[in-house]
Order: structure tokens, then C-alpha cells, then sequence
């Protein structure tokens, strides 16, 4: 069978994929997979592609092409050192870097490719990327676009149409489609985006308040020599990449400057939440654009099978918060975002040589893992709080960490009950373990503890809680922390979290229960009795009605989560129905 590449050429990065073996494969060497879409020349006038070009791009940006993408289509010639070039052969030479690791990895040559591009590309772009692919030596089999080849990642059901909401934030640019897949025919019904928002921007802005902040204590601007500029923008891209997975960071970039003959550090600390305030205008921008391609096409929100995240920069937690709110969809990102749109046109390079492949398999939490504590429970306080630490479907292994704080003076202990589950109310989630962070310093209430979940392949969670002040921690390892909860172990598990909560409340901590009308209250009851049943019918059932079943519980869940009595009532029956006949038929 013929090897048929698959390629994103980005505007930031590039990533070539291929099918190997049955299976889809973004190609890496010395393990990355990503290279820079940066192409420039040294001072001896030598080629660099990639990270080099990159690591180049800040001090000697007259011999380093950047983001050549935008440029696609028109008729410019881009200056690089003495030479002009036009954007074409710049994207070539990306294209050509590609091929290359891939014949290396591979072992033989490769003359095929599937290119993607955006939606919104049009003929003179698309023809502009199919001659780059030409001048790198390929014959472009076929050029799609992105969300296409994002949804191909993901194998949907063949009997019906389904439609996908590909929501794709990269370094540079932003866009969202609506995409549907019929008998195997994929059409985007409307895209929509920015293609001057992106991780970038973040970093700027992230780059702006930690000069602003220098400036203010040291009256020296970084920003002003090329090299400060360019090292604390690599130490802001670094620091925002670990505000995904951290809750505060640390930025240490020593000697960055010097006053009367002193030297100065840049050492600032960033909580996630100070980040969060500075991006979320331009978040708030992509969700417009969420609302308007989903009227372009004619559809509401729950005619959406799948959101899907493409893209680095949909790693932000934010981003997934936003949209959760605002679709109440499951978020898939099981596809790595980085590599979801090469790996797609690698599927898509396989269909065309005759190999039909079954979704892209990869090892996921299917439950989100994450604390009880005091906090908001549908807009009331309360001791039942459930904080997410590891989104379900993010990929394992997986770490994460959020950052918590003791709510009375000289609290001795803080409880660390762990649960798996979905609801914002952990009584409604399961409970998969519980301990104390003992001998707390006898400081006023704020003390912040730390805690980090470790989860490896096999489904072992490791939590850690830490005192920050001091570095005191306790551990707990959870087996099986992924293994699906079964209904004989409900009640013993809400025994049990009811009492590791008697037991906290003995330690000082006081709660307040949430008031509900009585109607509400048995429908609620009536709905919940309803959801411990269907578990049980979708276990044994066909896998189009365990999809079916999955978007009714979905929906009577987020029904009771919004307290909506007329529509709880709506979606217990509608559940009803359903599993009822499928008991009939069983
Ligand atoms: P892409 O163009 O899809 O390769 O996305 C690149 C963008 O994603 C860059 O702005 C990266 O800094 C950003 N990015 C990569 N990893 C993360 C992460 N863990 N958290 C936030 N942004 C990230």
C-alpha cells in the first residue's frame, strides 16, 4: 500500500502524520513532532528551518520568516537576508523539511501528500499551498480543510449524520466550523474566526504585564532591547504553557538587566487566575464567534453531537471552562490538539490509498478526578463542593495541580476527599478516597495548600497536598482511580463520604444545605433513581442506543443542574421512554 503523508502546514507549527501499521502517527524525531513554521538564514547564509529559525527569529528578524501562512495567496515577494522570496517557496521549504523527516523515519522515499488548510482559504490560497507542496517535491493528492480533517480523527457513527463543533485556537489564528459527516461525506456547514487571535496574543499579554510590572519597580522597560524582549517572551510562553496544568508559576531569568552596576532578576510569580483576567476578552471574542457560526449554520446547541478542541492553545483550562458553560457539552481533546489536523489528513491520505481505519485510539480518563471542598454549589456556598483537578477525556498519563486555601484562623488540618465524577455537588459524584494534611501552621485563614494529582496509564492516582509556606505534604495513592463505578458500590460510597463529612464538620467546618421546593425535590429524586438505572441498560446496550442514552442523561443531568423543574421533567421522560423500550426489547 502506498504511503500518502498528511500534512498541517500552520502558521505557526507544521506536523506531518502518516499511517503506519494500521495505526495514525504523528512522525517525530528526537521525540517532537512539532516544527516551528519558521524558516531564516544564519550569518553564514545556511538554511534554518524549525526551532533554529525560531530561536534566530527575535534577534535577527531581516533573515527569518515567520508565520509565511498569512501570507499565502497574494503576490509579494518576502525579503530574507539579500534574497526575496515568494510565500510559496518559503512554505515549500517547510513542506520539503516535512517530507523529509518523514523519509527518515520511515526509511524510504514518499512522493505523496494530503495538505489541509483553513475553511476560509480560498482558490488562489489553496492553489498557492498545493504549488508550495509541488516545489517540495510532492504530488498533493488532495487539499482539505482543517476541520475536516480534525473530525476525521474521530470516527462517528456511520448509520446517521452527525454534526461537530471543531473549535481550533492555535499560536496565530482562531476558527470554529460547524462540520457534518454523512455516510462518510464530510461538509463544513459555516466556519467562522479570527485570523489575528491566538496563543500569541497571550503571550503578549503576559509578556506586558510582567514589563509593566518591572518597569514600575525598576524604571527599565525589557522591551526595549531585543534580547531582554525575546528572553522573557520565551520564559512567558513557557510560564503560560504551565499555567494549563499549574495553578501559579514561577518565572526565574536571571541578570536580565543591571542598575548603577547591580545586577537585576526577573523572578515574578503569575497565579492562573491573575492570567486569566488579562485573556479573557480575547476568549470572550471566540465564543462570539462560537454563536454566530452555529446561527450561520442554522443550528442550535443541542443539535451538536461532538465539540471537539484542536489546537495548542485549547489547553488553556479557561477555554475549556468558557465553552463548557456556554455549549454544556462534553469537550473532546482526546486527539492530541497539536497533532489532530496532521493525523487527520493522515486518515484522509489513508482512505485515498484504500486503507479504512477505525478511530484514533488513545488512552483517556473517561471521569473527571477532583476534590470536595467549600465553595459555590449552584450559586449557593456549601460544603459540598466538587473542584475538578483532571478533566475526563484528557489523555494519560496526566498531571495537574489547583491551588486551595484554608477557609478559618489557625486551622490545624485540611481534609482532602477525592472524588470521580461530573456534578458540581460531590454527593452526586463518587467518592474514591480521603485524607488530612496535618500539623498546619498556626497562620490566619489563607493558607494556601497545594494539590496535585498524578494519574499513569494504569488508572493509579497519586494526590499530593502540600503546604506551600512550608513544603509539608501527605500523600495518597488511589488503584483503579479510572475504573468504571459500579451501582452496588453507591450507597457505600455515599455512606462513606457521608461520614468523611461528619468528619470534617467535627473538625470546625460548618455548611449550609441548599433549599429546594418539594416538587423540585422529587423530581430531582425521581431523575436520579432514573440515571443509576440507565447505567445499568447501557452496559448491554447496541453502541448507537449507548449514544443515544448518552445524550438524553446528558441532558436530564444538566437539567438538574440548572434546577429547571419543567425541563428535568421533560428529560426524565424522554430517558424513560427510551429505556424502557430497550428493557422491553432486551
Ligand atoms: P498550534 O498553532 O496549534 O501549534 O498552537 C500553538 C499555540 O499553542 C502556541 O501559542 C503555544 O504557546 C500554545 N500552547 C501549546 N501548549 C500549550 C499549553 N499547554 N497551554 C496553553 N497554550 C499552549
Amino acid at each position: 500500500m502506498e504511503t500518502i503523508l498528511g500534512m498541517d502546514f500552520g502558521t505557526t507549527n507544521s506536523v506531518v502524520a502518516v499511517i503506519r501499521d494500521g495505526n495514525v502517527e504523528a512522525l517525530r524525531e528526537d521525540g517532537e513532532a512539532i516544527l516551528p513554521s519558521v524558516v531564516g538564514l544564519d550569518s553564514d547564509g545556511q538554511l534554518l528551518v524549525g526551532y533554529p529559525a525560531w530561536n534566530q527569529w527575535t534577534l535577527a528578524p531581516e533573515r527569518t520568516i515567520k508565520s509565511v501562512k498569512r501570507r499565502m495567496g497574494e503576490d509579494v515577494r518576502l525579503k530574507m537576508g539579500n534574497e526575496e522570496y515568494a510565500p510559496q517557496e518559503i512554505a515549500a521549504i517547510i513542506m520539503r523539511t516535512l517530507k523529509e523527516r518523514a523519509e527518515r523515519v520511515l526509511g524510504y522515499p514518499v512522493k505523496k501528500a494530503v495538505i489541509t488548510v483553513p475553511a476560509f482559504f480560498n482558490e488562489t490560497q489553496r492553489e498557492a499551498t498545493r504549488q508550495a507542496g509541488e516545489l517540495a517535491g510532492l504530488e498533493v493528492v488532495r487539499i482539505i480543510n482543517e476541520p475536516t480533517a480534525a473530525s476525521l480523527t474521530y470516527k462517528g457513527n456511520d448509520q446517521r449524520a452527525e454534526r461537530l463543533l471543531v473549535y481550533d485556537l492555535g499560536g496565530g489564528t482562531f476558527d470554529v466550523s460547524i462540520v457534518q459527516i454523512e455516510k462518510g461525506v464530510v461538509e463544513v456547514l459555516a466556519s467562522h474566526g479570527d485570523t489575528r487571535l491566538g496563543g500569541d496574543d497571550f503571550d503578549r499579554l503576559l509578556l506586558d504585564h510582567i514589563c509593566d510590572a518591572f518597569e514600575k519597580e525598576h524604571k527599565i522597560d525589557l522591551r526595549r532591547s531585543p534580547v531582554s524582549r525575546s528572553r522573557v517572551l520565551k520564559a512567558v510562553e513557557e510560564a503560560k504553557k504551565r499555567l494549563s496544568f499549574e495553578p501559579v508559576v514561577k518565572i526565574e531569568e536571571e541578570f536580565i538587566g543591571e542598575k548603577a552596576g547591580v545586577p537585576l532578576h526577573l523572578t515574578p510569580e503569575i497565579q492562573r487566575m491573575e492570567y486569566e483576567v488579562l485573556i479573557e476578552p480575547l476568549l470572550s471574542k471566540t465564543l462570539v464567534c462560537v454563536d454566530e457560526s452555529l446561527s450561520d449554520a442554522g443550528l442550535r446547541v443541542d443539535q451538536i453531537d461532538r465539540v471537539i478542541l484542536v489546537g495548542g492553545a485549547t489547553r488553556t483550562p479557561m477555554v475549556h471552562r468558557l465553552l463548557q458553560d456556554q455549549l454544556r457539552k462534553v469537550l473532546h481533546a482526546e486527539v492530541d490538539p497539536d497533532l489532530c489536523v496532521a493525523m487527520g489528513a493522515a486518515v484522509q491520505g489513508g482512505l485515498i490509498a484504500g486503507i479504512d481505519l477505525g478511530p484514533i485510539l488513545v488512552d483517556i480518563t473517561p471521569h473527571t478526578l477532583g476534590i470536595g471542598c467549600l465553595g459555590e454549589v449552584r450559586g449557593v456556598m456549601s460544603p459540598y463542593c466538587f473542584s475538578p483537578i483532571i478533566e475526563r477525556n484528557t489523555p494519560l498519563p496526566a498531571t495537574r495541580s489547583e491551588l486551595y486555601s484554608t477557609c478559618c484562623d489557625g486551622q490545624e488540618a485540611a481534609h482532602i476527599p477525592v472524588f470521580q465524577g461530573e456534578d458540581e455537588d460531590v454527593r452526586n459524584n463518587h467518592s474514591i478516597g480521603e485524607f488530612y494534611l496535618e500539623d498546619l501552621s498556626d497562620v490566619p485563614r489563607g493558607n494556601e495548600i497545594l494539590v496535585r494529582f498524578d494519574l499513569d496509564l494504569d488508572g493509579i492516582l497519586k494526590v499530593t497536598a502540600v503546604e506551600r509556606a512550608t513544603g509539608k505534604q501527605e500523600q495518597l495513592t488511589i488503584n483503579n482511580a479510572i475504573s468504571r463505578f459500579r451501582d452496588e458500590h453507591q450507597e457505600e460510597a455515599r455512606a462513606r463520604l457521608e461520614s468523611a463529612f461528619e468528619r470534617a464538620a467535627a473538625r470546625g467546618r460548618k455548611g449550609q444545605q441548599e433549599e429546594l421546593p418539594p416538587e423540585l425535590r422529587e423530581a430531582i429524586a425521581k431523575a436520579e433513581q432514573l440515571l443509576a438505572k440507565t447505567d445499568q441498560v447501557a452496559a448491554t446496550a447496541s453502541p448507537e442506543d449507548a449514544e443515544e442514552i448518552q445524550r438524553l442523561t446528558e441532558e436530564l443531568r444538566s437539567a438538574i443542574q440548572r434546577r429547571s423543574h419543567k425541563e428535568i421533567e421533560a428529560a426524565t421522560d424522554a430517558l424513560e421512554d427510551l429505556v424502557f423500550y430497550l428493557e422491553d426489547v432486551r
